[in-house]
Formats: structure tokens, sequence, C-alpha cells
């Protein structure tokens, strides 16, 4: 019998109010039950709202160091539950035990950057002057906010939200993605031995759907951060507008590494390796359209698919295995239908092209799958597929490859793989993505700039850098002058 999981709220672990519940299942092993948890409705949206509008006053006035402290716990916590945390979200999530052990560190450390960037704001604040009269910029939080994030990487984007939140004085309704409550209903529990003061930090679990607009509407609810679909970013949006919320938007990509004739093409393919098929092609910064100079474009491919040939797929908890499934059911049939659809268009099928013979009846594993001939009208180009699913394109001059490169409606991440200086920098300041990468690949980061995604990939301030905390804060100007 699955274990049970309540809410967090108000620092109570608490039943929805229907009673009802659903299940999360373990997409290696599609009949495993990780756990039951909260069919949340809006009225248990609304008593973590409230409970998170009692607690902001006494929080945004806590002494900076007070909120530090609580957050660098949490950072602690994080690394001493490691080994567990990281076999909690293998068998939530389905990415291998490895990747599962860097996402807690990519969080880790983004989360210590997050401190050192607001303890120097803090100390910035506290140098003011005072000479005859006081002038400053003060640097205050917004209130509750709602943190909406995806199941793909369901720590890593929870922490690069929720951290910044809460570190500037804000407080959190958090609520996780449908396919994998476990992961935030853990990340509550390390937020509840971290010493934060009730209210401050709320987890409710539930299907977004029904829970959306009491998360992006209710008055209390000062700003939205969410990662997930640019369908349904486009629908916070639309209800936020009306009420001036702030909102923080990161969406999909179909992100495109530019093979250069002038390439390392062993470096160019391992970096479509690693990022096309890392977390089964479920990054959304993974690389799903690469471009490829017509020249060297058999090269290249011959290689790549001598790399995929050694990709071991199997059960994400064995330290060997490279492939793990994608996360549920709806996400295997999604990819499918895709891969139909490229065949069906007349994309030429290279390797892979559908479920794992003797795994898939267990789980819900798809062999990486890389399309040839792919061309900028076929549906795999143009939409996120968000799976294993690699389609080449082959181009002439480097012009056509920018044009190619810029042919989307998103603009999340890419890469150029060249040992041209001029085609660096003709790239860099051509193409229309958040992220740019020169001989590294499409999901590369640094906490210390900032990611987020420009056109349909991305609104409002994005994530990390100095933005990451700048999104959650209000500036005021102050003079006093005399008393
Ligand atoms: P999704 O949009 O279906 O769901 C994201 C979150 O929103 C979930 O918690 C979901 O329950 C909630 N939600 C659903 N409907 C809602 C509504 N009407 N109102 C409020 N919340 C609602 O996305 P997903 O399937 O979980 O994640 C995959 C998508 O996320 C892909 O498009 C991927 O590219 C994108 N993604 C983007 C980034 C980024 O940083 N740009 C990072 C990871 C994932």
């Amino acid at each position: 019998m699955a274990k049970t999981y309540r809410n967090y709220i108000n620092g109570n672990w608490a039943g929805a109010k229907t009673g009802k519940t659903f299940a999360s299942y373990n997409p290696a092993k599609k009949h495993e039950c990780v756990g039951e948890f909260q069919a949340s409705e809006e009225a248990d949206v609304y008593d973590a709202v409230i409970a998170a509008e009692l607690a902001y006053q006494g929080w945004r006035r806590e002494k900076a160091k007070r909120r530090i402290e609580s957050v660098e716990k949490f950072l602690a916590n994080m690394e001493s539950h490691r080994k567990e945390f990281s076999e909690i979200i293998t068998r939530e999530q389905g990415k291998t035990l490895k990747e599962s052990d860097g996402e807690i560190n990519s969080s880790v450390t983004e989360g210590q950057h997050t401190v050192r960037r607001y303890a120097s704001l803090a100390s910035d604040a506290a140098d003011g002057e005072f000479a005859g009269a006081l002038e400053m910029t003060s640097i205050e939080p917004l209130g509750v906010v709602s943190i909406i994030t995806p199941w793909n990487y369901p720590v890593n984007t929870f922490c690069r939200k929720t951290l910044p939140a809460l570190i500037s004085g804000n407080t959190v309704v958090a609520k996780p993605a449908s396919f994998t409550p476990l992961c935030g209903i853990y990340l509550a529990q390390l937020v509840e031995k971290s010493g934060f003061p009730t209210g401050v930090f709320n987890c409710i679990t539930g299907q977004g759907g029904g829970l959306g607009n009491c998360l992006v509407a209710h008055p209390a609810v000062k700003a939205v951060s969410f990662t997930g679909s640019t369908a349904v970013g486009r629908k916070i949006n639309e209800i936020a507008a009306s009420t001036f919320t702030r909102t923080q938007l990161e969406l999909g990509g179909k992100n495109a590494l530019i093979v250069d004739e002038s390439a390392n093409l062993e470096e160019a393919a391992k970096a479509v390796v690693t990022a096309g098929f890392g977390c089964a092609g479920q990054w959304c910064v993974s690389t799903s359209r690469v471009l490829a100079q017509k020249n060297i474009a058999a090269a290249f491919t011959e290689i790549l698919l001598r790399k995929i040939a050694g990709l071991r797929i199997g059960d994400p908890m064995l330290p060997e295995t490279d492939i793990g499934p994608v996360a549920g059911e709806s996400q295997y049939r999604n990819i499918l239908k895709y891969i139909d659809i490229a065949k069906a268009e007349g994309c030429e099928l290279l390797c892979g092209g559908g479920p794992v013979n003797g795994l898939s009846d267990e789980g819900y594993f798809i062999h990486p799958t890389v399309f040839n001939n792919v061309a900028p009208d076929k549906t795999i180009f143009r939409e996120e597929v968000f799976g294993p699913v690699v389609g080449i394109t082959a181009y002439g001059d480097f012009d056509e490859a920018l044009q190619l490169a810029n042919d989307s409606e998103y603009g999340l991440s890419s890469s150029l793989y060249t040992n041209d200086i001029s085609h660096a920098l003709k790239y860099s300041q051509t193409v229309e993505t958040g992220m740019a990468h020169i001989n590294v690949h499409t999901g590369y980061k640094d906490p210390r700039f900032p990611f987020g995604g420009w056109k349909n990939s991305g609104n409002g301030r994005p994530e990390n850098g100095k933005y990451g905390i700048e999104f959650f804060t209000e500036t005021k100007a102050v003079y006093w002058h005399g008393m």
C-alpha cells in the first residue's frame, strides 16, 4: 500500500478539503505507485495563500541575515539528504541516478550563488550615507508569490524560483507538477527542517488546470514564477494581465545546434548526445534540431550514430544506465505520435523510432531517435517534441544556418560548434535565443548568468544572474530630508 502524502500549509500537513487523492507512478515500472497525493482544489490554494499572506509581514521585516540562515540551512539539508533525494527523483521522474544527483548539484550551486548575491545586495544597502539628508534605493519584497514548476527538473526549477523569493522576503505557495508531486513534498519536508517561520512556505499538490486561477488571480498573490509549456504560460499571462500580477514565464524550446564546416565533429556529436538525449530528451534546453553544413553532414552523422549505438537504455537506478524512461504515459504517447508524424511526412529515420522491445511493457522507454532530411516545414522541425528525438537538416552557407536557427517561434537556447572566429562572432550577434553557446552544448548554464528564453520561450525577467532576485523585488526611492 503506497504512502499518502499531505499538503504543507501554515506549518501543518493537511489533507485536501475534498478528501480526494491522486497517485504518482514510477515511469520505469509503470505499475509501481510512488505515493498518493492530495488532489487539491481552489479552497486548499486559498488556505495556502492566506497562510502566506499572514506570514508575510513578519518575514519581510526579518533581518537579511536571518533569512539567509534559513536558506543556507535548506541547502545543507539538501546536501545531507542527497542520496535519498536522488533516488526519489529517479523513481518518480525516470531520469538516471547520475542525472538526479546532477540536478541536486546544480540546485545547490545555484542556491549558493543566490545566497552570495543577496548577501552582497544586503551589505551594499547597509552602506547608505547620511549627510544632512538620507537618499537611497530601498529594495523590498513583493508579498505572496506563486511558484509553479514542471516535472522534468522538479528540484532545480523549484530551487531556482523559491530560494530567491524567500531570501528577499517574500512568502511562497508552491505547486509541483502532477507527474512529480513527491519531489515537491520532499522539498517541503526539507524546508520544514530549515527553520523558516510558520506560513512562510506552503506547498500544495494537484492538477494545475484546476488550481491555476487561484494561484494567479488571488488578490494577495503579487507575482507568479512559472516554468512549463508555452500554452499554459500564455493562459497564466492572460489571467495575470487583468490584475497586474507580475509574471516570470520560462517556457518551451526548439533548440538548434549548428555544426559548422570547421567544427570538431567528435565534440559536436558528443554535445548532441548529451543535450539531445539527456533526461530522455526532456530538457527545455535539449538539442532537438541539428543544422549540419552539407560538406560535413555525412561524416558528422556517422559519428553521431556510432555514439548513440553505445548508449545503454534501461533501469535508471542502475549506475551503468545512460537513458531512462520518459516521464509518464501522456509523454510516451505524445512522443510516439511525433515519431509517427515524422515518418509519415517523409523524414528519413536513421535510428530508433519507437518503443524499446522488452522494456516498454515495464515502463515508458523510447529509443533515442534521429531523423535526417528534416526540412523546415516538417512538424518535428517546428514543434517541441520534448523527448529523445533529434532531426538533422543540412545547410549550405553560414547565413543559411543562422536563418534556419532563427526560423522558429521559440528562442530558448542554441549552440554553434565551430573553429571559425568570424562565424562565432556573427552567431553570437544574430541568434535569437536567450542562451547562445559556442563549442558547448545547448543545456550548459552557470548561475552567474541569466536563464531565460526569447520569443515564445519566455516572458518577464529571466532566472539566475542578477535577475533571479530582481524579479522578486520592488524598488523604492527614499528621500529623507530633515525631521
Ligand atoms: P505544463 O505547462 O503542462 O505544466 C507546468 C506546470 O503548470 C505544472 O505544475 C502543471 O500542473 C501546471 N499547470 C497546468 N495547467 C495550469 C494552469 N492552467 N494554470 C496554472 N498552472 C497550470 O508543462 P510540463 O509538461 O510540466 O513541462 C514541460 C514543458 O515545460 C515543456 O514545454 C518544457 O520545454 C517546459 N520547460 C521549460 C523550462 C524553461 O526554463 N524554459 C524548463 C523546464 C521545462
